[in-house]
Protein backbone atom coordinates (compact mmCIF):
# COMPACT_ATOMS: atom_id res chain seq x y z
CA UNK A 1 0.00 0.00 0.00
CA UNK A 2 1.40 3.34 -1.14
CA UNK A 3 1.23 6.64 1.25
CA UNK A 4 -1.29 7.83 -0.86
CA UNK A 5 -3.62 4.67 -0.03
CA UNK A 6 -2.72 4.50 3.28
CA UNK A 7 -3.83 8.44 4.19
CA UNK A 8 -6.90 7.67 2.13
CA UNK A 9 -7.79 5.03 4.59
CA UNK A 10 -6.43 6.26 7.89
CA UNK A 11 -9.97 7.72 9.40
CA UNK A 12 -11.40 4.49 8.31
CA UNK A 13 -8.87 2.29 9.88
CA UNK A 14 -8.96 4.56 12.96
CA UNK A 15 -12.61 3.83 13.29
CA UNK A 16 -12.46 0.15 12.65
CA UNK A 17 -14.42 0.60 9.38
CA UNK A 18 -11.91 -0.64 6.95
CA UNK A 19 -11.59 -4.18 5.44
CA UNK A 20 -9.90 -6.45 7.02
CA UNK A 21 -7.31 -6.76 4.29
CA UNK A 22 -7.28 -3.02 4.65
CA UNK A 23 -6.57 -2.71 8.43
CA UNK A 24 -3.73 -5.38 7.99
CA UNK A 25 -2.36 -3.46 4.68
CA UNK A 26 -2.51 0.26 6.75
CA UNK A 27 -0.94 -1.38 9.88
CA UNK A 28 1.74 -2.92 8.53
CA UNK A 29 2.69 0.25 6.31
CA UNK A 30 2.36 1.88 9.55
CA UNK A 31 5.09 0.20 11.38
CA UNK A 32 7.43 0.95 8.28
CA UNK A 33 6.52 4.55 7.61
CA UNK A 34 7.49 7.38 9.79
CA UNK A 35 5.58 10.16 7.64
CA UNK A 36 2.55 8.06 7.96
CA UNK A 37 2.83 7.32 11.20
CA UNK A 38 2.85 10.85 12.43
CA UNK A 39 0.35 12.10 9.82
CA UNK A 40 -1.84 9.22 11.91
CA UNK A 41 -1.12 10.78 15.14
CA UNK A 42 -2.24 14.22 13.86
CA UNK A 43 -5.26 12.63 12.75
CA UNK A 44 -5.99 10.78 15.99
CA UNK A 45 -5.47 13.79 17.91
CA UNK A 46 -7.75 15.90 15.66
CA UNK A 47 -10.35 13.64 16.13
CA UNK A 48 -9.67 13.63 19.97
CA UNK A 49 -9.93 17.26 20.18
CA UNK A 50 -13.57 17.76 17.38
CA UNK A 51 -14.97 15.13 19.79
CA UNK A 52 -13.66 17.21 22.96
CA UNK A 53 -14.77 20.33 21.32
CA UNK A 54 -18.32 19.95 20.06
CA UNK A 55 -19.38 17.09 22.25
CA UNK A 56 -23.07 17.92 21.81
CA UNK A 57 -23.04 18.29 18.04
CA UNK A 58 -25.33 15.31 16.55
CA UNK A 59 -23.43 14.93 13.22
CA UNK A 60 -21.43 12.39 12.48
CA UNK A 61 -17.70 12.09 12.89
CA UNK A 62 -17.42 12.93 9.54
CA UNK A 63 -19.59 15.57 9.03
CA UNK A 64 -17.22 17.20 12.19
CA UNK A 65 -14.42 16.48 10.53
CA UNK A 66 -15.69 18.61 7.56
CA UNK A 67 -17.09 21.50 10.05
CA UNK A 68 -14.13 21.90 11.47
CA UNK A 69 -11.99 22.60 8.08
CA UNK A 70 -14.75 25.96 8.41
CA UNK A 71 -14.05 26.18 12.05
CA UNK A 72 -11.24 26.05 13.81
CA UNK A 73 -10.23 25.91 17.80
CA UNK A 74 -8.07 28.73 18.56
CA UNK A 75 -5.79 28.23 21.30
CA UNK A 76 -5.83 31.57 24.35
CA UNK A 77 -3.33 33.65 25.32
CA UNK A 78 -1.94 33.69 22.17
CA UNK A 79 -1.56 37.45 21.19
CA UNK A 80 -2.17 37.07 17.14
CA UNK A 81 -3.30 33.73 16.92
CA UNK A 82 -6.26 33.86 19.42
CA UNK A 83 -7.37 37.45 17.65
CA UNK A 84 -8.36 35.72 14.40
CA UNK A 85 -11.15 33.43 16.26
CA UNK A 86 -14.17 35.92 15.95
CA UNK A 87 -13.70 36.22 12.25
CA UNK A 88 -14.36 32.35 12.30
CA UNK A 89 -17.62 32.37 13.82
CA UNK A 90 -19.60 33.25 10.70
CA UNK A 91 -17.73 30.25 9.29
CA UNK A 92 -19.42 28.13 11.24
CA UNK A 93 -22.89 29.36 10.97
CA UNK A 94 -22.29 29.09 7.22
CA UNK A 95 -20.77 25.62 7.47
CA UNK A 96 -24.13 24.59 9.94
CA UNK A 97 -26.22 25.48 6.92
CA UNK A 98 -24.10 23.37 4.47
CA UNK A 99 -24.69 20.58 6.71
CA UNK A 100 -28.44 20.36 6.32
CA UNK A 101 -28.42 21.88 2.70
CA UNK A 102 -25.65 19.09 1.24
CA UNK A 103 -24.57 16.50 3.77
CA UNK A 104 -22.95 13.93 1.45
CA UNK A 105 -21.32 16.09 -1.61
CA UNK A 106 -18.26 16.28 -0.63
CA UNK A 107 -17.30 12.84 0.03
CA UNK A 108 -19.41 11.32 -2.88
CA UNK A 109 -18.19 13.65 -5.52
CA UNK A 110 -17.18 11.40 -8.45
CA UNK A 111 -13.37 12.53 -9.76
CA UNK A 112 -11.32 10.47 -12.44
CA UNK A 113 -7.84 9.47 -11.99
CA UNK A 114 -5.90 12.70 -12.71
CA UNK A 115 -8.65 15.11 -11.27
CA UNK A 116 -8.41 12.67 -7.60
CA UNK A 117 -5.15 13.07 -7.70
CA UNK A 118 -5.24 16.60 -8.29
CA UNK A 119 -7.54 17.03 -5.47
CA UNK A 120 -5.45 14.47 -3.40
CA UNK A 121 -2.98 17.21 -3.50
CA UNK A 122 -5.68 20.44 -2.59
CA UNK A 123 -7.04 18.36 0.13
CA UNK A 124 -3.23 17.68 1.80
CA UNK A 125 -2.35 21.41 1.54
CA UNK A 126 -5.95 21.81 3.16
CA UNK A 127 -5.60 19.00 6.07
CA UNK A 128 -2.27 20.67 6.46
CA UNK A 129 -3.68 24.44 7.10
CA UNK A 130 -6.47 23.23 9.73
CA UNK A 131 -3.73 21.09 11.49
CA UNK A 132 -1.94 24.39 11.48
CA UNK A 133 -5.17 26.15 12.62
CA UNK A 134 -5.66 23.64 15.39
CA UNK A 135 -2.39 23.68 16.97
CA UNK A 136 -1.38 24.82 20.11
CA UNK A 137 1.72 26.35 18.90
CA UNK A 138 1.02 27.09 15.43
CA UNK A 139 4.24 28.99 14.90
CA UNK A 140 7.86 27.80 15.71
CA UNK A 141 9.44 31.28 15.28
CA UNK A 142 7.64 34.15 15.07
CA UNK A 143 8.92 36.71 13.11
CA UNK A 144 9.27 40.27 11.88
CA UNK A 145 10.63 39.40 8.86
CA UNK A 146 11.86 36.14 6.48
CA UNK A 147 15.33 37.29 7.63
CA UNK A 148 14.26 35.67 10.83
CA UNK A 149 11.94 32.91 9.24
CA UNK A 150 14.43 31.78 6.77
CA UNK A 151 17.93 30.83 8.69
CA UNK A 152 15.69 29.31 11.65
CA UNK A 153 14.87 26.16 9.23
CA UNK A 154 18.62 25.45 8.15
CA UNK A 155 19.24 22.46 9.56
CA UNK A 156 15.10 21.20 10.35
CA UNK A 157 14.83 20.33 6.80
CA UNK A 158 17.05 18.37 3.97
CA UNK A 159 16.19 21.39 1.15
CA UNK A 160 16.38 24.85 1.00
CA UNK A 161 12.78 26.83 1.13
CA UNK A 162 12.99 29.23 -1.40
CA UNK A 163 10.52 32.30 -0.60
CA UNK A 164 11.45 35.90 -2.04
CA UNK A 165 8.12 37.58 -1.06
CA UNK A 166 9.26 39.15 2.48
CA UNK A 167 5.73 40.30 3.67
CA UNK A 168 4.12 44.01 3.28
CA UNK A 169 1.87 45.70 4.92
CA UNK A 170 -0.99 43.52 2.93
CA UNK A 171 0.33 40.31 3.51
CA UNK A 172 2.73 40.57 6.68
CA UNK A 173 4.64 37.26 7.66
CA UNK A 174 3.93 36.16 10.54
CA UNK A 175 6.33 33.36 11.19
CA UNK A 176 7.08 30.07 10.63
CA UNK A 177 6.96 25.65 11.22
CA UNK A 178 7.49 22.83 9.86
CA UNK A 179 5.04 20.29 8.32
CA UNK A 180 4.67 17.16 6.58
CA UNK A 181 3.03 17.50 2.84
CA UNK A 182 1.96 13.91 2.41
CA UNK A 183 5.62 12.03 2.70
CA UNK A 184 8.34 14.93 3.11
CA UNK A 185 8.72 18.06 5.17
CA UNK A 186 7.72 20.76 4.28
CA UNK A 187 8.12 24.50 5.26
CA UNK A 188 5.55 26.64 6.84
CA UNK A 189 5.02 30.54 6.19
CA UNK A 190 2.39 32.06 8.39
CA UNK A 191 1.16 35.29 6.67
CA UNK A 192 -2.01 36.80 7.44
CA UNK A 193 -4.47 39.64 5.74
CA UNK A 194 -6.02 41.38 8.42
CA UNK A 195 -7.25 38.69 10.87
CA UNK A 196 -6.72 35.88 8.61
CA UNK A 197 -4.24 33.36 8.98
CA UNK A 198 -2.40 32.10 5.20
CA UNK A 199 -0.02 29.67 4.75
CA UNK A 200 2.43 28.99 2.94
CA UNK A 201 3.94 25.33 2.44
CA UNK A 202 7.10 25.10 0.61
CA UNK A 203 8.43 21.43 -0.52
CA UNK A 204 10.40 19.28 -2.57
CA UNK A 205 8.00 18.67 -5.65
CA UNK A 206 9.80 15.48 -7.05
CA UNK A 207 7.00 12.65 -7.21
CA UNK A 208 3.79 14.39 -6.51
CA UNK A 209 1.16 14.50 -9.09
CA UNK A 210 1.51 17.92 -9.96
CA UNK A 211 -1.92 19.83 -11.47
CA UNK A 212 -1.25 20.51 -15.47
CA UNK A 213 -4.69 21.25 -16.70
CA UNK A 214 -7.06 23.88 -15.98
CA UNK A 215 -4.33 26.01 -14.70
CA UNK A 216 -4.62 30.32 -14.18
CA UNK A 217 -1.88 32.28 -14.72
CA UNK A 218 -0.81 33.82 -11.69
CA UNK A 219 2.10 36.77 -11.57
CA UNK A 220 4.98 34.52 -13.31
CA UNK A 221 3.77 31.12 -14.01
CA UNK A 222 0.83 28.72 -14.48
CA UNK A 223 -0.82 27.56 -10.74
CA UNK A 224 -4.03 25.72 -10.12
CA UNK A 225 -6.36 28.24 -7.78
CA UNK A 226 -9.61 26.05 -6.82
CA UNK A 227 -11.10 25.83 -3.20
CA UNK A 228 -11.61 23.08 -0.46
CA UNK A 229 -14.13 23.06 2.17
CA UNK A 230 -14.23 26.81 3.01
CA UNK A 231 -10.38 27.53 1.84
CA UNK A 232 -9.37 29.00 -1.47
CA UNK A 233 -6.49 27.10 -2.20
CA UNK A 234 -2.98 27.74 -4.80
CA UNK A 235 -1.07 25.18 -5.89
CA UNK A 236 2.29 25.50 -8.12
CA UNK A 237 5.30 24.48 -9.34
CA UNK A 238 8.73 26.62 -9.18
CA UNK A 239 11.93 24.23 -10.31
CA UNK A 240 12.60 21.17 -7.54
CA UNK A 241 10.11 23.15 -5.34
CA UNK A 242 6.38 23.06 -5.04
CA UNK A 243 3.87 25.58 -3.47
CA UNK A 244 0.48 25.63 -1.76
CA UNK A 245 -1.28 28.71 -0.68
CA UNK A 246 -4.74 28.21 1.69
CA UNK A 247 -6.52 30.62 3.58
CA UNK A 248 -9.94 31.65 4.02
CA UNK A 249 -9.43 35.10 3.13
CA UNK A 250 -11.50 35.93 -0.69
CA UNK A 251 -10.06 34.53 -3.72
CA UNK A 252 -8.91 37.77 -5.66
CA UNK A 253 -6.78 38.33 -2.13
CA UNK A 254 -5.27 35.35 -1.94
CA UNK A 255 -4.67 35.28 -5.98
CA UNK A 256 -3.08 39.11 -5.53
CA UNK A 257 -0.78 37.32 -2.38
CA UNK A 258 0.54 34.26 -4.68
CA UNK A 259 1.03 37.04 -7.48
CA UNK A 260 3.38 38.60 -5.40
CA UNK A 261 5.28 35.47 -4.86
CA UNK A 262 5.42 34.07 -7.84
CA UNK A 263 6.94 37.11 -9.79
CA UNK A 264 9.55 37.89 -7.35
CA UNK A 265 12.92 36.11 -7.89
ZN1 LIG B 1 3.69 6.05 4.29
Amino acid sequence: MTCDEVRQHLLDYQQGRARLETQKAVRAHLEACAGCTRADAVEQELTRLLEQRLPQHPASLALKRRLAARWSQAPTGRSWWSRWRPSLVPALAAATVVLVAAPVVYYERAASGAAREQSAMVAEAVNDHLRLLSSQHPLDVESGGLHQVKPWFGGRLDFAPVVAFEGDADFPLKGGSVAYFRDRKAAVFVYARRLHPISLLVFRADGLPWPSRNLTRIGGLDALATSERGFNVIVWRRGELGYTLVSDVDADELRALAARMTSAR
